[in-house]
């Protein structure tokens, strides 16, 4: 048989996630790689899922999201952040954040119509573009002092007239940078000038280090009409599993994202919707417990890096490190994270399968801290053993 995978998505083999764990299984390697914590979410909180199942939350929801879930998210974005959106006509309640992205992408762009991502960037925004038949271009993040961050006339000159949004994440996985309200405004600038279409990625809203506060671009002015907002339960509550998202946007934006997703899911399933709801109005103070550990957890990660012989740029948010790989002689980042379980019995993730430009990224490898503390120590260990 002739390729059978339409054209547009050959350039997406499997992912790099599936790729690195399915390495570390087979070679038996700690597993730095995949962003997954280590340990659960609030017991409470994975009571009320199984509750809800006992109980007979069994059956399709309505499509846009349990109202309980779509109350409690209202709720949470009227006290975290001052955003008014309403349970009905604005919240839709999607299959994780990885369904929101895709669906907003096919709702909202024609074929040839192009997107703007920051890169290194999460890489299911290339393969959401890619079904969309639309373009992404990549505008590329730089460490300045230590920190990603992009050039604003890099980030203009890539607006075209085909341009209709731009993919905004923050805090950015990657690189753990947390974009600054300066930030954000030159790019909601842009999109107003532009009449573009705000597509933010907001997964790592709660997990920030050192104070950094993180904006979401919908709370800046004139933004709130142009902005699809986008959450999930995964990161916050370390639930990588429940696949629970939402987005919150207007009621034509909300509509238009709707109409696809109705189609690729109809709806997100009952029992984690309603434990989310719980999680929402209970678990906050269990979220700053995490962000707390985590911030602790990168420190550790951090210095253990550093003795073993690589740069470090320090992460103001998300789980992840981003490391220069060259100190330690060596330059192509996939080459040696293929090479990583052999040498050190380590799976981390190379940063330059996150590039259109991958020359920019082949020295960064990524290592993820929302590990138990113990398994974080003999990475550690077991890395130091790739200095000369
Ligand atoms: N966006 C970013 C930046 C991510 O790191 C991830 C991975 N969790 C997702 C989206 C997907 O989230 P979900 O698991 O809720 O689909
Ligand atoms: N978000 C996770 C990460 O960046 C991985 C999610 C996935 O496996 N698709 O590591």
């Amino acid at each position: 048989m002739s390729e059978p995978l339409v054209h547009r998505m050959r350039a997406f083999g499997t992912t790099i996630f599936a790729e690195m764990s399915a390495l570390a299984v087979q070679t038996g390697s700690i597993n730095l790689g995949q962003g997954f914590p280590d340990t659960d979410g609030p017991s409470a909180m994975l009571e009320r899922a199984v509750e809800a199942i006992k109980g007979g939350a069994n059956q399709y929801p309505p499509g846009p999201g349990v109202p309980e879930l779509r109350e409690a998210v209202s709720e949470h974005r009227a006290s975290h952040y001052g955003l008014q959106y309403d349970p009905a006509g604005e919240i839709l309640v999607t299959v994780g954040a990885t369904e929101a992205i895709a669906a907003s992408v096919l709702a909202l762009c024609e074929p040839g119509d192009e997107v703007i991502a920051f890169e290194p960037y999460y890489d299911s925004y290339a393969a959401s573009i890619a079904m969309a038949g639309a373009r992404l271009v990549a505008v590329t993040l730089r460490p300045v002092d230590g920190r990603f961050t992009f050039d604003p006339a890099e980030l203009r000159a890539a607006v075209s007239p085909r341009t209709k949004a731009i993919l905004v994440n923050s805090p950015h996985n990657p690189t753990g940078t947390v974009f600054t309200r300066g930030e954000l405004t030159t790019i909601a600038e842009l999109c107003q000038e532009r009449d573009l279409i705000a597509i933010t990625d907001e997964v790592y809203e709660h997990l920030t280090f050192d104070g950094a506060e993180h904006v979401p671009m919908a709370t800046l002015p004139g933004m709130r009409e142009r902005t699809v907002m986008i959450s999930s339960a995964g990161k916050s509550f370390s639930v990588t599993g429940w696949k629970t998202g939402w987005i919150c946007a207007p009621p034509p934006l909300v509509k238009a994202v709707q109409t696809v997703k109705q189609f690729l899911t109809f709806t997100a399933s009952a029992p984690w919707q309603l434990a989310v709801a719980y999680g929402l109005r209970n678990e906050l103070q269990w979220v700053a417990g995490l962000r707390a550990e985590l911030e602790s957890k990168r420190d550790r990660l951090m210095e253990g890096l550093s003795a073993a012989g690589f740069e470090v740029l320090k992460p103001s948010g998300t789980y992840f490190v981003q490391t220069d790989i060259r100190p330690l002689g060596f330059t192509d980042g996939l080459d040696l994270t293929r090479k990583l379980p052999a040498l050190a019995g380590v799976v981390a993730i190379p940063t330059q399968v996150f590039y259109d430009h991958q020359e920019r990224g082949s020295h960064f490898v990524r290592f993820a801290f929302c590990k138990k503390d113990e398994v974080i120590d003999e990475a550690v260990t077991r890395l130091k053993h790739l200095s000369p």
